[in-house]
């Protein structure tokens, strides 16, 4: 972290609103402004810097990180942080913070722009009328007020969306499973919130007459709106896209517009950017694109601009990191004694998000053991956090932000230590459950030589090396039944390394359950064709990691 610094020196690198260098002089820092550098420049120019001011341009590497002998921070004004080497500079102990909220009015207001061009042809109508031609009938439009809008992701942008929304006279419903009702009554009479229905994601495209996106991309929404979920949304809807390309499948959306299904799309954000010549949306009259122009606006430029030069004036005087997106490692050589036991935490926390279907309210997380005596256990905690969240959030999640982010995800985190650990030395445990423990799983977990190991597993006990991939089935107990499923693993070239098995309790006689642990990522075909056995009730595939 940061040494005590007389006069630091902060190199503004990209262009940067001038609100961001009147910023830095109200803290008495006097920040130099060198823009346009190669890495080659930047290695000449970074020694007895401390802190860099970047946009997208200026590229941090890590032969500039090493250069920067002095450096504690880098600073992005914007969200992506894409052009630093967050890895080399973490291990150098070079805080890296972006500035998430800058522009959130901004993107949120394209949004509508987007929705009212939709409802009422905008562009086209530009287009048409400068082609010479004055096609009134072509371009019936339809009104907004008293039409349902269906947001998805109702965070920062997602609610500056749904208000407006609302002052337009639509009716608003939101699908955010990280959001509880009771959340969002608390945000709502913060917010102004009030009076929107949170629906599962099925019924609000059913409901919807607009839908747009606003959640990050995350492996759990990586093509969330694809052919299926398209082809639930009402007949005649329009779809609206500020967040990220890969949210939406492209192909399938031309598809559904050919079909007529959709009246139209407005996209920011495409998976390719700029897109290939040959794109399937490229030529359609009922699609509007608009080249990733969320963020741009005088407004959001300068507020990224202070709030940039804030918060590293802030870091540089008082140690505070807002918003950073990477955190210092442990100390060598605390790592190296909690080495085996952070993984567990890691794979722990992994495996229960994977597990769980809803969204988790609450952990509660339990050292027993002698691993309760160790220093800095508070780390187990977090690595655990971390592993848990990483699965549904865009951009960085780490022992410094992931509490904050559990509790904007209203996730209660009880920590408990026992001093027996039963039949083990040590043992890790933790509970996950949904809202009202509708939904709960367990696992506990020990390492044994040097290596970790899940020894229950909800009610099962078993000896299972928690990495790679694993198959978890639930099926009749019965005979033959594995057998069954490893053929059909081998037919899709599934290799099988190990199976754990066991009775699933009192409560559910006469079923079993196995973790496969697999050799192979399974297609998703394979894991069908499991789903399909007559006597397999339910398959999951879990990815650890390797
Ligand atoms: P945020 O983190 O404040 O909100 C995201 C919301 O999505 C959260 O409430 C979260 O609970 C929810 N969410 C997460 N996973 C979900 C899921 N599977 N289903 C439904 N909801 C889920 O983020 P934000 O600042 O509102 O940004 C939203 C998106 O907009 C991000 O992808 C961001 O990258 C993008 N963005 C785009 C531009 C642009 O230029 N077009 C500019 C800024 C932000």
């Amino acid at each position: 972290m940061s040494t005590p610094l007389k006069a630091p020196r902060v190199i503004v690198c990209d262009d940067l609103h001038p609100a961001a260098l009147e910023q830095f002089q109200a803290h008495g820092i006097e920040a130099e402004v060198c823009t346009g550098m190669d890495e080659a420049a930047l290695i000449q120019a970074v020694p007895g810097a401390n802190a860099l001011v970047v946009r997208s341009a200026t590229k941090i590497t890590r032969p500039v990180l090493e250069a920067a002998g002095d450096l504690v921070v880098v600073g992005r004004a914007g969200v992506g942080v894409d052009n630093v080497d967050v890895a080399a500079a973490t291990e150098r102990g070079v805080v890296v913070m972006n500035t998430p909220t800058g522009n959130t009015t901004t993107t949120g207001e394209l949004a509508i722009a987007l929705l009212c061009s939709l409802a009422r042809h905008v562009p086209q109508a530009d287009r048409s009328t400068r082609g010479g031609n004055w096609k009134k009938k072509k371009l019936m439009g339809t009104e907004i007020t008293g039409k349902v809008l269906g947001v998805i992701g109702l965070g920062r942008i997602g609610r500056v969306v749904a208000q407006r929304a609302m002052g337009l006279s639509m009716e608003v419903v939101a699908y955010d499973p990280y959001l509880s009702k009771a959340g969002l009554s608390k945000t709502g009479t913060e917010g102004g919130l009030e009076g929107i229905e949170l629906l599962e994601l099925d019924d609000l495209l059913q409901r919807s007459d607009f839908v747009s996106l606003h959640v990050p991309l995350t492996d759990e929404t990586r093509g969330l709106l694809g052919a299926e979920r398209l082809a639930l949304m009402k007949d005649g809807a329009r779809l609206i896209n500020c967040a990220r390309g890969g949210l939406v499948d492209e192909a399938a959306l031309a598809i559904a517009l050919d079909e007529g299904r959709l009246a139209g799309a407005a996209l920011d954000v495409l998976e390719q950017e700029p897109p290939p010549e040959d794109h399937p949306l490229l030529d359609r009259e009922n699609v509007i694109l608009t080249p990733h122009l969320g963020a741009s606006s005088h407004e959001a430029q300068r507020n990224v601009a202070v709030d940039v030069a804030e918060q590293i004036a802030t870091f540089l005087e008082d140690d505070v990191a807002r918003n950073a997106v990477n955190a210092p490692a442990l100390p060598a050589n605390m790592r190296r004694e909690l080495a085996p036991y952070l993984l567990l935490a890691e794979r722990m926390g992994s495996y229960l998000a994977q597990r769980m279907d809803q969204p988790i309210r609450k952990v509660e997380f339990t050292l027993a053991g002698e691993v309760a005596n160790k220093d800095q256990v508070g780390a187990l905690r977090l690595g655990f956090l971390v592993a848990l969240l990483q699965r549904s959030m865009e951009g960085s999640v780490n022992f410094v932000n992931a509490p904050m982010l559990a509790s904007e995800r209203n996730m209660r985190i009880l920590e408990d230590s026992e001093g027996s650990a039963g039949n083990y030395t040590n043992l890790i445990k933790a509970r996950v459950s949904s809202q009202d423990g509708h939904e709960t799983h367990v696992v506990s977990g020990t390492v044994f030589g040097n290596g970790p190991r899940f020894v229950r597993v909800d009610d099962l006990f078993v000896d299972l090396l928690p990495k790679g991939h694993l198959l978890l089935t639930r099926h009749t107990d019965q005979p033959g039944v594995l057998g069954q499923i490893g053929t059909l693993l081998g037919e899709e070239s599934v290799n099988v390394s190990r199976v754990e098995l066991g009775p699933h309790g009192a409560e559910r006689e006469g079923q079993a359950t196995a973790f496969f642990s697999l050799y192979d990522t399974p297609s998703e075909e394979a894991i069908e064709r499991v789903r399909g056995l007559d006597a397999v009730h339910s398959a999951r595939h879990i990815d650890l990691g390797a």
